[in-house]
């Protein structure tokens, strides 16, 4: 048995967390940079919150508002620059995964002169700022990961840096800051939560540890996901959705993704599918592709969701994601090359070469 186990947040869960705790901001410095998206920090009333609580503490503060969804090289570059003039001490990141990946990026380009490339290094002369993450979505768990996804035009796809100095230093979830998410957003984001926590459980480099919190995320999923089906999403659902949401982060902070991500980067690239919606279109076909070396767990997951078998299992996916996509055999070529480039390869329960991509691919996507 042998496991390492470090998640470098303080994670502070319930309503109201955060002006019952805001004590915890004030040790940070004298003024801050907030990171948010163009809406998601006002609509979920976190924003507010925030420059409350930084307000009633004293603490300066300037806010960037222009995160874009699935934030690229550039965006984050632009915020960077300005958190370096304006001497910042800490940055808090309000919003979706956009917004939580940029402020790790922000953090490390506010004290460290690099070009943005360079952020993939994932070493950095200059300690990243301390992070404040506070999440207006419940799937991508970025407020207890040391991850930070970002688009790439120059290679065209996403590609995660990150190290154990960019794990957000306090964490307040909310639940109520989800409310106002459109029940496609809180879908597809479900998803991503549920996908890191099969991708977790099932990939070379589970644990004992993180098997822990990937069964109770899987378990915790299964009891939303006829609320999730009917559209019936109340604020205990979406508390429920919060949780198990931090807990898949906590996973993948351990064990990685796998083909899942490293798939669904290019259909979110080229075919602006939202990233956990992406990961629910492949997550049956990839525990097919698998199920010989991974029987038991898959096994285990279906129980756990309550779900009778495999293809169930896929049907369900297939009505929670409502999309249909037809790819070109050249997107194919290009996606299954491009999956096969992905980190997680070596981690596969069993060897994958880019023709199974191609065929991963064929099973789920009509072919044109
Ligand atoms: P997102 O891109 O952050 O947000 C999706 C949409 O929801 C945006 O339009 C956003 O508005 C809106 N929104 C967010 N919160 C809202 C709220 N409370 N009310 C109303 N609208 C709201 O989506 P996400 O799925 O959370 O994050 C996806 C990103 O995270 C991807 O880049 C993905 O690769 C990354 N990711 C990171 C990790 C990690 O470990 N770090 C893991 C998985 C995925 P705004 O545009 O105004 O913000
Ligand atoms: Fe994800």
């Amino acid at each position: 048995m042998q496991f390492k186990f470090r998640i470098a947040t303080k994670v502070f869960f319930g309503e109201g967390c955060l002006n019952k705790n805001k004590s915890e901001i004030a040790g940070f410095g004298k003024k801050s940079m907030i990171v948010t998206g163009r809406s998601s920090g006002k609509k979920s009333g976190a924003l507010d919150d925030m420059t409350k609580a930084l307000e009633e503490l004293s603490i300066d503060y300037i806010i960037y508002d222009k995160i874009e969804n699935n934030p690229s090289l550039e965006n984050v570059a632009d915020a960077g620059k300005i958190a370096r003039e304006e001497k910042v001490d800490f940055i808090a990141g309000i919003g979706g995964g956009s917004p939580l990946d940029a402020s790790k990026a922000v953090a490390v380009l506010a004290v460290n002169d690099i070009q943005p490339v360079e952020l993939f290094n994932n070493a950095f002369d200059n300690r990243p700022l301390p992070i404040i993450a506070i999440p207006t979505t419940a799937g991508t768990g970025s407020e207890v990961t040391p991850y930070s996804i970002l688009t790439r035009n120059d290679i065209k796809n996403k590609m995660s840096f990150g190290n154990d100095d960019i794990f957000p230093a306090v964490a307040f979830l909310d639940a109520r800051y989800t409310e106002s998410l459109p029940y496609s957003v809180t879908v597809d984001t479900a998803i991503d939560a549920l996908s890191h926590a099969v991708e977790g459980y099932t990939n070379k480099r589970s644990t004992i540890m993180s098997d822990i919190f990937a069964v109770e995320a899987i378990s915790v999923f299964g009891e939303c996901l006829d609320n999730l089906l009917t559209n019936k999403i109340d604020y205990r659902i979406r508390e429920k959705l919060l949780y198990m949401a931090m807990l898949g982060g906590m996973v993948i902070s351990h064990t990685g993704t796998t083909i899942v991500h490293g798939l669904g980067y290019p259909l979110t690239y080229y075919k602006g599918i939202p990233h956990g919606r992406a990961n629910g279109m492949l997550m049956a076909e990839y525990l097919k592709f698998n199920y010989e070396a991974i029987k038991d767990k898959t096994d285990n997951i279906l129980r756990l969701l309550r779900v009778g078998s495999l293809d169930e299992f896929g049907k369900i996916m297939k009505k929670l994601v409502n999309t249909e996509l037809s790819l070109s055999e050249d997107e194919i070529t290009l996606f299954a090359s491009t999956g096969a480039k992905h980190r997680s390869v070596a981690q596969n329960p069993r060897d994958i070469a880019v023709s199974d991509m191609v065929s991963i691919l064929k099973n789920v996507f009509k072919v044109w």
